[in-house]
């Protein structure tokens, strides 16, 4: 694994993200970095949150929870899940995280409702759409998805906030910002159709293509190998 040296990976991860929103026209607090920790040791999350980085996503929760309990001493760390979510773990999420990105159906988002410890703030959560070219089996159908945050948007203890996608890599500039302009056309959708809804979040873009995420409309860009280094294999 390339041990790249935090605080110089992030700063040009920070760097590449301000380059991309000044080519959208786009002011540079328009959209913010993410670092997906998974895989990585408690440790290079330490580097990073000294290096000033406070959002860090998790996808498998035993081991976002080990990491949690490492780092329990950084009590600012705001901590995303999103990875894919099974109704078996919806508590822990409910109880250890601030934002969950992958929510898909109304079971899942029920559960978290019901959850989520009253003394916390309501859990954002963004409903993962299985946009066209999309790899993983997870998400909602463009075609389900306002009935469904209409049913979430009734929940007192979730703030739906928005939408996420993870499309299959693609080669060229085009192919890849296809599918991020159907997702912000799906989050147009929902802010038309839940006009009270606190709906300002896109979650798209990761390492391979960060800019043409963010040439179409990316409020949250989640990377992990252009801050952290290479996963290993596996
Ligand atoms: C792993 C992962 C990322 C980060 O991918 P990189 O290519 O390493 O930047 C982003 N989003 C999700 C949902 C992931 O699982």
């Amino acid at each position: 694994m390339t041990d790249i040296a935090l605080p110089e990976a992030l700063a040009s991860a920070h760097k590449r993200l301000e380059r991309a929103l000044d080519e959208a026209g786009r002011p540079h607090d328009a959209a913010m970095l993410l670092a997906v920790s998974k895989t990585r040791p408690a440790e290079r999350l330490r580097q990073a949150y000294a290096a000033g980085q406070r959002a860090f996503g998790e996808s498998y929760l035993q081991e976002a929870r080990d990491k949690q309990a490492a780092l329990a001493d950084l009590d600012d760390i705001v901590w995303h899940f999103i990875g894919p979510l099974q109704s078996n773990k919806t508590r822990a999420v409910a109880e250890h995280f601030d934002w969950v990105h992958s929510v898909d159906r109304l079971k899942v988002a029920r559960r978290l409702d019901e959850q989520r410890p009253a003394g916390l703030a309501p859990l954002n959560v963004c409903l993962q759409v299985n946009v066209s070219g999309e790899d993983a089996k997870s998400g909602v159908s463009p075609d389900a998805l306002v009935e469904l945050a209409r049913s979430v948007d009734q929940l007192a203890n979730v703030r739906l906030r928005g939408v996420m996608a993870i499309p299959a890599p693609a080669d060229t500039r085009a192919a890849q910002q296809r599918p991020f302009a159907e997702l912000r056309s799906c989050l147009e959708r929902l802010q038309k159709a839940l006009p009270d809804a606190p709906l300002d979040t896109l979650s798209m873009g990761m390492s391979g293509d960060l800019e043409a995420a963010v040439q179409e409309g990316a409020t949250q860009v989640r990377l992990g190998t252009a801050i952290f280094g290479q996963r290993p294999p596996g």
